[in-house]
């Protein structure tokens, strides 16, 4: 019978049935970044929007983001800096809703900022004025945000019926916004992704990204001992290259170069460093060779390397090492090490500390300009749990407000 019926009709007969049962035109899972983007551009446009969440309060992730100042964006966003199988797929969200779009709206609710290295943008004062900004619609156009709600079934009939640990809801559309895999201690899981396939939808299998590379045995050792140790340096792995901090650890190495890099890294990967990447090694050494002969080696590379790190760099030259010693061979041989450091992490710290998960709900699965699942329709997944994930500088954000508009927009206009 319930095939029969249209959407509304079947709310309405499920209440008879269960005095809880609510039916809302969109539900959103996941009252986070892209989820409160969402839920507040589909509630503008006169839309009922349930918001579920099963942590405490919505964003928590915005707060504890950008050192909890929250890097909402970067003025440089393009497509480059996205990771998917897909490149193209982001393409059109983000050019609906642009790193300019969020910028206004953030000027215009009178939010300081400054600007970073990279065109990264940053709040003055606290991310919290950022999930403030997002709350706002949300509260002026009636959200109803149930935090503490744990999702316990989803069922696609005429319409999505979900029964959660605080009641059964219906509703036309349902939005999965429910993120990566990173930091569970706040929330994360891998609902999202779960969801998906039970509904037949192919997910690109996660990866912890932008994360710390971690070490075992001798080079753990070795690394441990330059822990607090940071410099500028250019990592290369799989073809990709980012020239940014590194940041020696307990554990191995981090920091925004290695952060970046991490997305691309896969395990039995080498990252090769290049520790000078603004210098020509074997020229300033032939030019020290003829100005100080008797130098010392480390002493001269100590002008431009952390005394540590040369040490453990030149531990294949022990003993006195006078700059006179070396034949041209020998001084590009040591540019060469220089500049092609190659160390073969064990692994990430993983999704304990990772900021992003690599890979996701599969684009092929969706519409570029709605989020919505080709399969199923009414079914849209936005945000992290998407397999989009941007490099680090404010990408990430930018990819949660943007598909979180396209999805709320697209929603706003059905007529279902
Ligand atoms: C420490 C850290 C710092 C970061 N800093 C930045 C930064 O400065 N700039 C930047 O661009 N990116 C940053 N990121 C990445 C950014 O936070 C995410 O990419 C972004 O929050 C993704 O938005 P989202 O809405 O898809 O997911 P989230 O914001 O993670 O929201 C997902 C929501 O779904 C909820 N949820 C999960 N499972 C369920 C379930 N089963 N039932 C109900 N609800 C569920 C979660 O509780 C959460 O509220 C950072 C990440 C971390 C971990």
């Amino acid at each position: 019978m319930i095939k029969q019926l249209s959407c509304n009709a079947v709310a309405a007969v499920l209440h008879v049935h269960n005095s809880r049962m609510q039916h809302y035109d969109t539900i959103i899972i996941g009252a986070g970044a892209a989820g409160l983007m969402c839920a507040g551009t589909a509630a503008g446009y006169g839309k009922s929007v349930l918001l579920l969440d099963h942590v405490d309060k919505p964003g928590k992730k915005i707060l504890i983001s950008g050192g909890g100042r929250c890097n909402f964006t970067n003025r440089f966003c393009s497509p480059a800096n996205f990771i998917s199988a897909n490149p193209h797929f982001c393409k059109s969200a983000l050019a609906r809703f642009s790193a300019d779009d969020f910028i206004a709206w953030v000027k215009q609710s009178g939010i300081s900022y400054h600007e970073r290295s990279h065109g990264q943008l940053f709040c003055d004062d606290s991310a919290r004025d950022i999930l403030d900004m997002l709350l706002q619609p949300c509260r002026d156009f009636g959200v109803r945000i149930a935090t503490q709600t744990e999702v316990l079934s989803v069922q696609k009939k005429e319409c999505f019926m979900l029964k959660t640990s605080r009641g059964n809801f219906s509703s036309d559309t349902l939005v999965v916004a429910t993120g990566g895999l990173s930091i569970p201690k706040i929330g994360a899981t891998g609902f999202g992704l779960k969801l998906a396939e039970s509904f037949g939808l192919n997910v690109i299998p996660p990866v912890a990204g932008l994360a710390p590379f971690t070490f075992t045995g001798r080079e753990k050792d070795a690394l441990k001992a330059l822990a607090g140790i940071s410099l500028d340096v250019r990592v290369t792995c799989r073809n990709h290259t980012f020239t940014e901090a590194m940041l020696f650890t307990h554990r191995g190495l981090s920091g925004p170069a290695m952060l970046q890099i991490s997305s691309y890294w896969r395990p039995g990967d080498a990252l090769l460093i290049d520790l000078l990447p603004d210098r020509d090694t074997a020229v300033f050494l032939h030019q020290k060779q003829q100005q100080r002969p008797q130098a010392q080696l480390a002493t001269v590379l100590s002008e431009c390397l952390p005394k540590r790190l040369v040490q453990l760099v030149l531990k294949n030259y022990p003993g006195e090492n006078r700059l006179r010693q070396f034949s041209e061979k020998q001084i590009q041989e040591l540019a060469n090490l220089l500049h092609s450091w190659r160390l073969k992490p064990n692994g990430t710290e993983g999704y304990r500390t990772a900021e992003v998960t690599v890979g996701g709900v599969d684009t092929d699965e969706l519409s570029s300009k709605t989020m919505q699942s080709k399969q199923v329709p009414g079914l849209y997944f936005i945000g992290e749990v998407v397999d989009v994930t941007g490099h680090l500088g404010g990408f990430n954000f930018q990819w949660a407000w943007s598909s979180g508009y396209a999805a709320g927009m697209a929603i706003a206009t059905c007529t279902a």
